[in-house]
């Protein structure tokens, strides 16, 4: 039995991650997540009960202070908040103390009688991951800022989570002693503008928005803990995941959802940009396989082989739901905005006989049915969110 640390579990690919490693044998699991708006418990909803969910209480992002045992004191990233939000009392969770002792052999208990526990904080907060990835023989990083229009507006978390924030897992590996894989989920958006041909892994990175330039700087801090002190690493660049879950601020979800709701349908520019789609259940398969199999040190693109303009999939989904095209609102395009991203993916296929299950087609149209059949998950996001509130308004109004 192997013990992985899911970091940002609780968001839309580390979600589908969590539930498909759930169902191999060998494997217990430990999520850690800050809920940011991003990250949702009703995720993983039927998969976590109180008895599983541990809330250290005040702590501060960079470092943990101090906890109590009974809430009296309130938590950091409005946690109370987001878990309200998702019908849980706070009350009724697993507050810890974090004393250095315990924490650990605290969570290794909980781990013996469940196959997955959740454990509420931030990658950047040394103390938690120390004592997590003391206790892991795995590490997978997902968490992360993730969207290149918030990073425009506000690169600060960016920087803190997606660079900092794997700084400090990458150290807490490297201290342990049973310490196996650190696979760290990277992006082709480090490769910056294809134009010419696919990306292969052996191509120079060039990132050109403030996310892609952090998710790169995370990337080779990766690279650079194989290469400096040995530290058994994985680096995989998938392209433009889509499917059940995803944040309503992507852009498929933000068209089904507009649509749905009737409202114009924001295209920057002229719709031109083409992104590459890859399904996230053939994602999680891959990572899967890397994380069994993948030659320590190597970086493997995860290719969709579906490359659209993205007015292409905006068109679709209107024709999908029955909805005019004078939806459709051609907007100012987004600063800095690469035109296509593209990735050649021969060596997971060759080296790991990865090959995607998944049809594009039948894929978009299953995720478009699942936002129409889920409105209820999507509804409290918009109705509950201020931050998504402000965010849609800042940038689309
Ligand atoms: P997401 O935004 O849906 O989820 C991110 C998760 O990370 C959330 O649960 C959030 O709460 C958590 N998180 C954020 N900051 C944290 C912190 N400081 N500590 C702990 N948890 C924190 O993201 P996603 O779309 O699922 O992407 C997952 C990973 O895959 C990211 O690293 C992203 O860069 C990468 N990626 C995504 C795509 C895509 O198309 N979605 C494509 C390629 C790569």
């Amino acid at each position: 039995m192997k013990t992985i640390l899911i970091t940002g579990g609780a968001g839309f690919i580390g979600s589908n991650f969590v539930k498909y490693i759930l169902k191999q044998e060998n494997y217990r699991v430990i999520v850690l997540d800050a809920l940011t708006y991003a990250g949702n418990l009703d995720n993983l909803k039927e998969y976590i009960s109180k008895e599983k969910l541990f809330v250290p209480l005040k702590h501060t992002r960079l470092e943990t202070v101090s906890f109590n045992l009974f809430g009296d004191v309130k938590p950091v990233f409005n946690a109370s908040e987001n878990i309200e939000r998702l019908n849980f009392k706070l009350k009724e969770y697993q507050h810890i103390t974090l004393h250095h002792n315990d924490f650990d052999r605290v969570i290794e208990d909980a781990l013996n009688k469940h196959k997955l526990v959740f454990v509420f904080g931030s990658i950047d907060d040394p103390n938690i991951v120390r004592n997590l990835v003391s206790i892991s023989d795995m590490v997978v990083n997902f968490s992360a800022e993730t969207h290149v229009d918030r990073s425009i507006l506000d690169p600060d978390r960016f920087i803190k989570t997606d660079v900092y924030g794997t700084y400090v897992l990458l150290e807490a590996a490297k201290k342990s002693d049973r310490f196996k894989k650190f696979l760290h989920i990277s992006t082709d958006e480090v490769y910056g503008v294809a134009k010419d041909h696919s990306f292969t892994e052996k191509d120079p990175i060039n990132p050109r928005n403030p996310y892609s330039a952090s998710k790169a700087a995370a990337d080779r801090l990766v690279y650079a803990y194989n290469q400096t002190y040995g530290l058994p690493v994985n680096i995989v660049r998938p392209s433009n995941n889509f499917g059940p879950f995803q944040y309503p601020e992507k852009l498929i979800p933000v068209m089904i959802i507009r649509a749905l709701k009737n409202e114009y349908l924001p295209v920057y520019g002229d719709g031109k940009q083409v992104r590459d789609w890859l399904f996230v259940k053939d994602t999680v398969r891959a990572i899967h396989l890397v994380l069994e199999k993948g030659r320590i040190g190597e970086v493997y693109n995860i290719a969709g082989g579906n490359e659209r303009e993205n007015i292409w999939i905006v068109e679709k989904i209107l024709e999908k739901l029955g909805k005019p095209k004078n939806l459709i609102k051609f907007v100012k395009d987004r600063p800095g905005h690469d035109i296509r991203y593209s990735l050649n993916d021969t060596k997971i296929r060759t080296e790991l006989g990865y090959t995607p299950e998944w049809d594009f087609e039948t894929n978009l149209e299953e995720t478009i049915e699942w936002y129409v059949n889920n409105e209820s998950w999507w509804r409290k996001i918009l109705n509950n969110d201020k931050e998504y509130q402000e965010f849609m308004k800042k940038w689309y109004d």
